[in-house]
């Protein structure tokens, strides 16, 4: 579905992604590790077009990011059609980022009726649907500053799922919760994992990468290190670098 070839991007003269390459098949898990800096971020926000790249191209389910193509010539897209673009991608950030002004029903609604201009009763129906799956049926009415950070977290997730993305990409999901409540929102995403959706996932849960993903990527100074199987990467990494990440993080 997602297909990464020779990507660079650069900040002024820092080359943040040096040549990455990285396939991610249909309803599959790929789990990006890697130290701070590495570029895992940067990545994801190519991957959605909110950066945009200085070499190489992006092509999920058969379009280019970013940009189109007429014969030879590569052109960048409108803003209207990057954000068109962006609707089939869902994205998940570390912090929950909901409108705080709005419940988390009206959150969940606010793409699909305010963006997409669907119908409002059918993507309320939807989007109670969502929040149940996520497990907060109860909640709809809650406004964010009265969830808890794992349940905010959990109506991201069911909102960027309300626009019926290909793809879902997390960055570092969990990281900003109390450890009693990250394991909520594992289990909402592994299953996503089961019902089949194509994610690529920034955590340093190296349970949740060796329980669930079918693709280990180890990233360091913009280039992939290392990737393969769980048992692989995390289980039998053959590079020095990825070994001490690993024994650094578990
Ligand atoms: P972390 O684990 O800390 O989240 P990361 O692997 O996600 O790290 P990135 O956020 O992708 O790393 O950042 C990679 C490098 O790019 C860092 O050195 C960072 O300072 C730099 N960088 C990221 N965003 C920008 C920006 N908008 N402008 C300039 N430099 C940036
Ligand atoms: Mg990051």
């Amino acid at each position: 579905l997602v297909d990464i070839r020779r990507v660079r991007k650069s900040y002024g003269s820092h080359q943040v992604l040096r040549d990455i390459s990285l396939q991610v098949p249909r309803a599959t898990v790929t789990v990006l590790l890697g130290p701070s800096g590495s570029g895992k971020s940067t990545l994801l926000r190519c991957v959605n077009h909110l950066e945009s790249i200085d070499g190489g191209r992006i092509i999920v389910d058969g379009d280019l990011i970013g940009y189109r193509q007429s014969g030879q010539v590569i052109h960048e897209m409108t803003p209207k059609q990057i954000a068109k673009q962006r609707q089939s991608i869902g994205m998940v950030f570390q912090r929950f980022n909901l409108f705080p002004h709005m419940t988390a029903l009206e959150n969940v609604v606010e793409a699909p009726v305010g963006v997409a201009r669907r119908p409002k009763s059918a993507s309320r129906k939807r989007a109670l649907e969502l929040l149940e799956r996520v497990g907060l049926s109860d909640f709809a009415k809650h406004y964010p500053a009265q969830l808890s950070g794992g349940q905010q977290q959990r109506v991201a997730i069911a909102r960027a799922l309300a626009m019926e993305p290909k793809l879902m990409l997390f960055d570092e999901p969990t990281s900003a919760l109390d450890p009693e409540l990250v394991g909520d929102v594992l289990d909402v995403m592994k299953e996503l994992a089961r019902d089949g959706m194509t994610m690529i996932v920034v955590t340093h849960e190296i349970g949740f990468a060796r329980g669930v993903a079918d693709q280990v990527v180890f990233m360091d100074g913009g280039v992939v290190v290392e990737s393969g199987s769980p048992e692989e990467v995390i289980g039998n990494p053959q590079r020095q670098r990825t070994r001490s990440f690993i024994d650094s993080v578990t």
